[in-house]
């Protein structure tokens, strides 16, 4: 770490999801490099700050296996999964390169081999990036179809040994209700993963909450769109939910 880049985190080593809908303009779809570049913004404030960032890629703005396989029966569902891995290259490169407009050093590894873009995901190699404090892009998932980018998030969480997960998103936190739907919908400040899970509330995808609540890695789901969050969330202010242990909760 810099000298000059104490850090009064909480977390030393960070695992950011950023899904799909991060890399294109609200409710539209392919990629928009403007609101890439508001993230990097961010993300420049967080690595100044010594933190070691691993981000994992969705590709929802472009393409979902299993909705994809669905209006396209002639496609294998499988395949439609890999095309969905695909998409989350394509925005790990389109990150790569907006990070690096800002002078933030980055590595793009891919969980399926793809020599020419991406370096293959290679653990041992990962960490050592995140200690030299270069930003670990991570595409393609797990490099298996059916699951989705949440669970990779939560498996390399797990591999790389990460403090937090911070799942990034366009609303506030985790709600009781959806609340552009319903505006009586309260937000949890924290919620266990039991209830997560027993509410099936749309934080992660389920297994991604099971691995998470296995190995006690905390989830902290908040809104990227306000200016300033991703640092602060990272610097430890309570904003947006954190999914805890129920007794983890209770200590509080
Ligand atoms: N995907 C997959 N295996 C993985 C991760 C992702 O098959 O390990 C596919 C899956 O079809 C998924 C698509 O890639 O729908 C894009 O990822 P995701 O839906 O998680 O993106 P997000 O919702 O975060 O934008």
């Amino acid at each position: 770490m810099p000298e000059e880049a104490q850090s009064s985190s909480p977390y030393q080593r960070v695992l950011l999801k950023l899904s799909g809908e991060s890399f294109c303009r609200s409710n539209g779809s392919g990629i928009s490099m403007s609101e890439i570049e508001s993230i990097c913004t961010q993300i420049k404030g967080v690595v100044e700050k010594g933190i070691q960032l691993a981000i994992v890629c969705g590709g929802g703005n472009i393409l979902r296996g299993g909705e994809f396989s669905q209006t396209n029966s002639i496609v294998a569902e499988s395949t439609a999964h890999y095309m969905g891995m695909l998409a989350t290259v394509i925005n790990g490169l389109a990150l790569q390169d907006a990070l690096e407009s800002f002078e933030v050093p980055t590595r793009l590894q891919s969980a399926i081999p793809m020599q020419n873009v991406a370096e293959p995901f290679i653990r041992r190699r990962c960490v050592r990036h995140l200690e030299k404090g270069r930003v670990v892009i991570l595409a393609a998932g797990t490099g298996s179809p059916f699951v989705t980018t949440d669970t990779a998030a939560a498996l390399r969480a797990r591999e790389l040994d990460a403090d937090v997960v911070l799942k990034a998103t366009r609303v506030d936190g985790v709600f009781s209700d959806d609340p552009e739907k319903n505006p009586h919908a309260v937000r949890y400040s924290d919620i266990s993963y039991t209830e997560v899970l027993q509410q099936d509330l749309k934080v992660m995808d389920a297994q991604a909450i099971h691995h998470c609540k296995e190995h006690n890695i905390p989830i902290i789901v908040f809104n990227y769109g306000r200016e300033g969050n991703i640092q602060r969330v990272i610097s430890g202010e309570r904003i947006g939910t954190r999914v805890l242990r129920s007794e983890d909760i209770q200590k509080d």
